[in-house]
């Protein structure tokens, strides 16, 4: 299957039933993510919230579109700047 569907599927997955070790990695690069420029806010702040990783509730990267909730919890794709 394609890495980026995969990572899609992993993310929120993670995000549902979350991991130890996967939230652990998925807080530091959230700390990244939360002061990067190319953070912005969407209206998925109601439909996913994120009580763990505050930082990152509601936002994507408009780099890549992705729902930083999601994206900080897979490891199958990078941060598109190479930010972590
Ligand atoms: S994934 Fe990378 S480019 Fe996107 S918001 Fe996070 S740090 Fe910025």
């Amino acid at each position: 299957m394609e890495n980026r569907l995969m990572a899609i599927i992993s993310g929120f997955k993670n995000y549902v039933f979350p991991d130890k070790s996967i939230e652990e990695i998925a807080h530091k690069r959230a700390a990244i993510c939360a002061v990067c420029p190319l953070a912005v806010t969407t209206m998925m702040k109601q439909l996913l919230p994120d009580d763990s990783i505050k930082e990152i509730e509601g936002l994507k990267c408009s780099e890549c579109g992705c729902i930083l909730s999601a994206k900080v919890r897979q490891a199958y794709e990078s941060c598109p700047k190479n930010k972590w």
